[in-house]
């Protein structure tokens, strides 16, 4: 078993993430069977139930866990499908640890946070540790809350079993002040000294700063922090997340984590990344501006980017293997959205929930269908399409769907009849229909066009889904139900055939899209949306 624990020192927003995601690269293409784990410190059982204002996107995995957004990178950068085991929250920990003590599972022992719940927590470490050659365990926040204390404590026991086959990464935040114009190393040397207060001595430093660290500043950390002087890394600022690994890969860190674990270290092929990484900021002669109409982008003064960070990083992967450089054109579906759309050359309506913005989309997809602007409706975002072409289209100037308008005659939008239940007793958490699920494709679709398969399979999020009492009248007023589900009871895709490209998927293929192999479905959104500015004939 071969554990590497990642935690962050100084402030938030260090990207332990992306530095866990890029350490995973490395060590896969050494040729080791990587995993992860997020703990993450809530009390929330899953991600599913926070506000992605709050929290960034819920990333939604094969198995249908709600997953925090770090889910997406672990999957991008390493090209893994995870599970509900790559994850852990506090919330989830001790549900377990309560139903063990109801179901009598301690042998009538007094039940304690020490050592039940931390035992909880190596427990799943341990489950996760024999599927893969090396398990990397992020410890969500920042070192010293009190939140995940007990994540250190669970790592602290595991140590000392372990020994050379755990390691411990410290993320930190250098400082450069400008009234000083100094590199400080102090908030360094403080956090060091919170996680050795809780037992935990770090192996590595990496260095997270404006600058690199110069040797002065190395040596500094290394002696505080009492780690090998060829320990200390840095991790810059950069344009793009998707540098990050070669930062690590040029500094050698591959080598010394592998050194650390005594685990073979050989020269790698790197090349595949490095190009990737090549056509980020490669001068390119075409452009697009592609418009998300959402509502989970403005918090005050700062645009949430986070809330769509895989729809955001699948429409970057496909517009770079395309040639072309995105502009993303944030509009809020509150705003007066018609002006910004004549700007768009592709228009996307990501997931959604709750009525907040909903005549705005609605606005956003007419203009897009009328004016033969690319269209990708991502669940929320196919069942407004269905709204606006049941209200335009067949002329029913009521429908909405049921969760945003209960009286509403036209419910072309319909709850599922699996959730009617779970709705009625308040049950929220984890309960949508999520995860894998099997559609197949109609073969004169856009959609067949672009997977080139017959069945797909792609990951769903959602209570609602297309009322079926409306399907052979929208047939015959032009929309294509692209894709249905294996019994064919449930439409998964709707397209216009009559527009250049206007589909609307009921699941979230932003979850499927990597670096190194774009997602068909955003490939030819882009393409179709270089044609539409370029008038390149498909
Ligand atoms: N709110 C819609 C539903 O529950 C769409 C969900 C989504 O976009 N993920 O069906």
């Amino acid at each position: 078993m071969k554990l590497i624990f990642i935690s962050g020192g100084v402030i938030s927003g260090l990207g332990k993430g992306i530095s866990a995601s890029s350490i995973g690269l490395l060590l896969k293409k050494h040729g080791n069977n990587v995993s992860f784990i997020k703990c993450d410190p809530y009390i929330n059982v899953d991600a599913g139930t926070m506000n992605p204002i709050e929290h960034g996107e819920v990333f939604v995995t094969d198995d249908g866990y709600e997953m925090d957004m770090d889910g997406g990178h672990y999957e991008r950068f390493i090209d893994i499908n995870l599970s509900k085991d790559n994850a852990m929250t506090t919330g989830q920990i001790y549900l377990s640890v309560i139903q063990n003590e109801r179901g009598l599972k301690y042998d009538g022992a007094c039940v304690e946070v020490i050592p039940h719940v931390r035992n909880e927590i190596i427990s799943r470490i341990e489950k996760a540790a024999q599927k893969c050659d090396i398990l990397i365990i992020e410890i969500g926040g920042t070192i010293g809350e009190y939140q995940n204390d007990i994540y250190y404590e669970a790592e602290r026991v595991l140590k000392r079993k372990l020994r050379d086959n755990l390691l411990h990464i410290h993320i930190t935040y250098l400082p450069v002040p400008k009234s000083i114009g100094e590199m400080k190393t102090k908030p360094t040397q403080q956090s060091v000294m919170l996680l050795n207060e809780r037992g935990i001595f770090p192996d590595i430093i990496i260095g997270r700063s404006e600058y690199k660290l110069d040797e002065i500043r190395k040596k500094k950390v290394v002696t505080s922090a009492n780690v090998d002087t060829d320990a200390v890394f840095s991790n810059t600022d950069t344009n793009s997340i998707y540098k990050v690994p070669m930062q690590f890969f040029d500094q050698k860190l591959d080598k010394k984590i592998l050194d650390l674990l005594n685990l073979p270290y050989k020269d790698i092929d790197f090349s595949d990344w490095k190009n990737f990484c090549l056509s980020i900021d490669k001068k390119y002669d075409k452009e697009v501006n592609i418009g998300i109409i959402g509502k989970y982008h403005k918090s005050d003064e700062f645009s949430m980017v986070d809330s769509y960070v895989s729809v955001v990083e699948s429409l970057k992967i496909s517009a770079w293997t395309n040639n072309v450089h995105l502009n993303i054109i944030w509009i809020d579906a509150e705003d007066e959205v018609n002006g910004n759309l004549k700007e768009c050359d592709g228009i996307i309506i990501p997931g959604g929930f709750g009525s907040r913005g909903i005549e705005g989309k609605i606005n956003a997809v007419s203009f897009a269908r009328k004016n033969n602007i690319p269209y990708l409706g991502l669940c929320l975002g196919m069942q407004i399409a269905v709204i606006e072409f049941a209200r335009n289209v067949a002329n029913l100037r009521e429908a909405s769907s049921f969760e945003m308008d209960k009286q509403t005659k036209d419910p072309v939008i319909y709850i599922m009849p699996d959730q009617v239940d779970k709705i009625k007793d308040n049950n929220y958490g984890g309960s949508m229909r999520l995860g894998k699920y099997t559609c197949v494709l109609n073969h004169n679709s856009i959609s067949y066009l672009s997977y080139k398969k017959d069945q797909i399979e792609e990951r769903h999020r959602h209570r609602y889904e297309f009322n079926n009492k409306y399907r052979t009248q929208f047939e015959r007023l032009g929309m294509l139900f692209a894709g249905l589900s294996p019994d064919e009871k449930l439409v998964e895709i709707i397209e216009i055939p009559k527009h250049p490209f206007f589909v609307g998927v009921q699941f979230h293929p932003e979850f499927k899209s990597r670096p190194l192999s774009p997602h068909p479905l955003f490939s030819n959104f882009i393409l179709a949306s270089i044609n539409k500015k370029y008038g390149t004939i498909r």
